[in-house]
């Protein structure tokens, strides 16, 4: 050890703890107005084995560029999404040697974390893949990768660097190293910084020459176990070891002691955002160093261990502590919180109210407690102690008189005065009072006078130095509307109006100090009935209640009822405040809404208008959302803050500071697309068979990640966005083939959505439920459909075509049949009589002669009578066949009736025709039939030719006349007419 230097660095630090004008020059990258929060006035929240933490110890910290944070436990590498931690613990997942990580370490070029553990375990995780090397036996504290892309391990014993394609490279004492045990390592690589990789030993820092390839040891460093090293964003690299912290500026190889002695072993330092150092301990916990500043954060404060092992800054400027006792999130919010961590007795907190210097007093279920000016060790609160009756007191209601008198409402010690911090005057049931339970205390002012509202009845109260006296009680038999009194708001009138649970009652003045009451009937027009506290504002009577705000205007009878169906987030409010912007502050049981004095005014003018509010939770630093009642439960400061009583502490916001913070989420990450089979990753098709698609997302951002709030919507599918609350998965059953994209956003309550993040996927089709298939399918069943119309319409016409010729046929043979006689096959009457009439104009148009004969066979019934029916009618075909044979060509016969014929001769006259008729008889007479050979058949004829002017039923009964004539005659003849 150089003495000479030990010697220095005692008197630097003995000037730095009795000068601030060297404490102002600490080497810090920039010195923000003295604005920063104190660390213990951070919102803090910490996890520990009975949140998921395997392990209570967290070796290191470090966040992936997709934003999960990654830690090294004792019981593995855990990763972090602000809901659930992801242990690998399985070193056959891991492929370390032993579970445990002691670093992590993230390169953010490749994605590569990697942690390092007992013996002699390096691990790389890439891709969701773990490659491990084994350096030696011993811990691997530490790992650094440089520009080459090789890993140097800092070991229990020596150093190691790790190439790819090479065996590791063993660096000892024997290359430099002041000793083996190497527990930090470090490149300080930066714009303005030479880039040189360091190591910490137990017995000091070394650095890497390449020109040697060996160590050389920093001089200018004490030999002391090194714990730390960080880079300022200036350039200057820090180190810590057991003397305290040295620094070195930019381009600069000398290390220069801390101007200010450390009072405590650093174990880890981190840079925060508004560039004051933050250090962490073996003992005192937390701390920072500022360049005019320096405050605590320890375990009375809050931290759950007094032994911080890793302290890291992510991406939301968020501070993660790792300890001994679990990890720590230490966050600057819009709220500051105060609770016992913060010297405020009893956590449960239901009055706040301000002195008339201007401090802040709470009221809880233990005690009251009061600012302090001096903020030393984080102490912001005192409580007070003065008086026995202080321990263990139930606070409803605190106010101020004058010169440092505080009345106290209690819950069961009655109407207390405290002069100094020593109760000077009590007022309870043993005093005469009709109620310890005391909700509120209205100092009157300029007065010694009180309004106290009490469990039974308001009291006007005189205050005498050492005693209270009662003035006047009101209560139901004066005309209240109930006994139990909640709040008492006067307005500029003088009037009072006092609340109960379930009621209002209107104190009108009707003297000094003296009042009327008037019930005022709430139900005719409000939902709400309990209201818990009241305002005068603007000339109008505000209230908070069980249902919204409740306002009216002292000069019309106008009330304004404001409440969820307006579109406030709750109905439950307990607290009621205008800030000095005059916006809108109410407080309930699930957070503080804030309506702007233009949402206001406009909701004012038409109240059926959606409010538009902002609201504020644990997201926002609230130590509990959940506020209470009291008397009062809000106050405003002198500086124009707003205090609340949570269950939780106070609670105090800035309104100045609203306009300019905006709660943005950060979009969420897809973790799994799980489909039957499991989850899918490089392929993003989902079989034609799937019934079940599950999606696994989250949003990485870590301000109060439960309150996150998401909504999916898988285009395709849904039309619009689906409320999700705070799930972080969606399933889809039965999805039909198609392109779908899944799309999710978040946001924390009342802040904006977040940009999406979305994913496509695609639904793979059966091979039925393709277009192609349908087309094909399609055009198939036309082709088929147009074939058989076609066949049917040939079809069709072939058969209406045989209907056609058969109808033709038929038709042709009923005409046939028609002038046909059937028997014989000779005309007919009716074709004979056309025939007649058509050679009648003929003959008359020609002037050519005609004549007619009708035939009859003689006998004809004798020849039934021997042959039966049908041998008459043998003889008739047969007459009938030589009547045909006998005519000429010219000529047609017919068959006039019965066994009767008729012959027509076209163009001849009688004497020719009689030639025919002549071989007709003749031939008859000698005909000879089969069977018939013993009849004897003969036919007579009466012939006759066509005279002037003669019809043809003229021509015919001549012709038949003259067949009588025949017949008379003695038949077998021909006689002309
Ligand atoms: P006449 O010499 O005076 O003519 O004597 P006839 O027996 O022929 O007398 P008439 O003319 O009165 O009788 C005709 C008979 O012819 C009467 C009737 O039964 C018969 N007859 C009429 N049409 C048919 C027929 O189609 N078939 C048969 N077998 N007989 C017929
Ligand atoms: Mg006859
Ligand atoms: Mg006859």
């Amino acid at each position: 050890m150089h003495l000479w230097r030990f010697g220095l660095l005692c008197v630097i630090a003995l000037l730095s703890a009795v000068s601030p004008a060297l404490a102002e020059s600490l080497p810090l990258s920039k010195s923000l107005e003295s604005k920063s929060t104190p660390l213990n006035q951070y919102a803090l929240r910490s996890w520990n084995t009975r949140d998921g933490l395997p392990h209570n110890s967290v070796n290191r910290i470090t966040q992936s560029n997709q934003g999960y944070l990654w830690l090294a436990t004792w019981e593995g590498p855990v990763r972090y999404n602000g809901r659930t931690f992801k242990i690998f613990d399985d070193t056959n997942v891991t492929k370390m040697r032993e579970a445990g990580a002691l670093s992590v370490a993230y390169n953010p070029s490749d994605d590569e974390l990697v942690f390092s553990g007992p013996r002699g375990s390096i691990v790389s995780h890439i891709n969701e893949q773990w490659n491990p090397t084994i350096v030696g036996d011993n811990f691997v504290f530490d790992t650094v990768r440089d520009a080459s892309g090789a890993t140097w391990a800092a070991t229990a014993n020596g150093v190691y660097r790790i190439a790819e394609q090479q065996r590791p490279i063993h660096y000892t004492a024997a290359h430099g190293l002041p000793t083996n045990f190497s527990f930090r390592i470090f490149i300080t690589a930066a714009p303005n910084q030479r880039t040189r990789l360091y190591v910490g030993t137990r017995r000091g820092l070394a650095y890497y020459n390449n020109q040697t390839d060996s160590f050389v040891p920093v001089e200018s460093v004490s030999p002391a176990q090194v714990r730390a090293m960080t880079l300022l964003d200036n350039g200057t690299f820090i180190v810590a070891n057991d003397d305290g912290l040295f620094y070195q500026l930019p381009n600069s190889d000398e290390f220069l002691p801390w101007p200010v002695a450390m009072k405590d072993r650093v174990t880890a330092l981190t840079e925060a955002s508004d560039g004051c150092l933050i250090i962490g301990t073996f003992t005192r916990g937390l701390g920072r160093l500022c360049h005019d500043s320096e405050d605590w954060l320890s375990v009375e404060n809050g931290l759950p261990n007094s032994h911080v092992l890793d302290i890291y800054r992510d991406q939301e400027d968020t501070l993660w502590i790792g300890t001994h006792g679990g990890l720590v999130q230490l966050r600057e919010a819009l709220f500051r919180s105060f609770t016992p961590h913060h010297g405020v007795k009893g956590a449960y907190a239901r009055s706040v109210n301000t002195d008339r210097d201007g401090r802040i007093w709470v009221g809880t279920n233990d005690g009251i407690s009061h600012q302090v000016n001096e903020s030393e060790q984080g102490t912001v609160f005192k409580a007070l102690r003065g008086d026995p009756l202080l321990e263990a007191l139930s606070v409803l209601s605190i106010a101020h008189g004058e010169s440092g008198v505080i009345y106290v409402g209690t819950y069961t010690d009655g109407l207390l005065k405290l002069t100094d911090g020593k109760v000077t005057a009590q007022l309870s049931r043993k005093t005469g009072f009709s109620s310890n339970e005391i909700r509120v205390v209205l100092p009157i002012e300029s007065t010694n006078l009180l309004l106290v509202g009490t469990a039974r009845g308001l009291y006007l109260i005189r205050v005498r130095s050492d005693a209270f006296e009662i003035v006047r009680h009101y209560s139901t038999a004066d005309g209240m509307a109930a006994d139990f009194v909640s709040s008492i708001t006067m307005d500029s009138a003088g009037a009072l109006w006092v609340s109960s649970t379930l009621s209002l009652t209107y104190l009108r003045p009707v003297g000094e100090f003296q009042w009327q009451p008037k019930p005022i009937d709430l139900a005719s027009f409000t939902g709400a009935s309990n209201i818990f506290s009241g305002t005068f504002h603007n000339n109008r009577i505000w209230f908070a209640t069980d249902h919204g705000m409740l306002t009216r205007s002292l000069e019309t009878d106008d009330w304004h009822w404001l409440s969820r169906r307006n579109g406030l987030p709750f109905d439950k409010t307990f607290t009621i405040n205008f800030d000095k912007n005059d916006n809108l502050w109410l407080g309930g049981a699930r957070g503080i809404v804030r309506i702007t004095k233009d949402d206001l005014k406009t909701w004012m003018m038409d109240n059926r208008k959606t409010i538009n509010y902002q609201l504020f939770t644990e997201v926002d630093g609230m130590v509990s959302r959940q506020l209470t009642t009291g008397g009062p439960a809000s106050v405003i400061d002198q500086q124009g803050s707003l205090w609340f009583a949570s269950a939780l502490g106070v609670v105090t916001i800035n309104p100045q500071l609203v306009d300019d913070y905006r709660k943005v989420s950060p979009a969420p990450v897809i973790e799994s697309v799980t489909i039957d089979t499991g989850e899918i990753h490089a392929t993003k098709l989902i079989p034609a068979d799937n019934t079940r698609t599950e999606f696994r997302y989250v949003t990485l951002g870590y301000h109060m990640p439960e309150s996150l709030q998401y909504q999916v919507r898988l285009e395709g599918y849904d039309s619009h966005w689906i409320d999700r609350g705070n799930q972080l998965e969606t399933a889809y059953t039965a999805l039909s083939p198609g392109k779908y994209t899944f799309m999710v956003r978040s946001r924390y309550p009342g802040g904006e959505w977040s940009t999406v993040t979305s994913i496509v996927l695609e639904k793979q089709a059966f091979f039925y439920q393709r277009p192609w298939f349908w087309f094909v399918f399609s055009i198939t069943l036309i082709l088929l459909l147009s074939l058989s119309i076609h066949i049917r319409i040939r079809s069709l016409q072939g058969t209406k075509r045989r209907l056609q010729r058969l109808v033709q046929k038929k038709t042709q043979e009923l005409e046939a049949m028609a002038m046909q006689d059937t028997l014989t096959g000779l005309a007919n009457r009716r074709a004979f009589d056309q025939q007649l009439e058509d050679e009648l104009r003929n003959s008359r148009r020609y002037e050519t002669p005609l004549t007619v004969a009708l035939i009859d066979i003689d006998y004809f019934k004798k020849i039934n009578d021997t042959y039966l029916h049908t041998g008459g009618d043998v003889v008739l075909q047969h007459v009938s066949r030589l009547l045909e044979q006998q005519i000429r060509e010219v000529d047609s016969v017919a068959r006039w009736g019965g066994e009767e014929f008729a012959i027509i001769f076209p163009q001849t006259p009688l004497a020719d025709a009689l030639v025919v008729l002549e071989r007709i008889r003749r031939a008859t007479e000698n005909m000879h039939i089969e069977k018939f050979e013993q009849a004897k058949i003969t036919v007579s004829i009466g012939a006759t030719e066509l005279s002037d002017e003669e019809s043809s039923a003229q021509l015919l009964k001549n012709a038949d006349r003259a067949l009588y004539t025949a017949k008379e005659q003695g038949r077998n003849r021909i006689v002309t007419g």
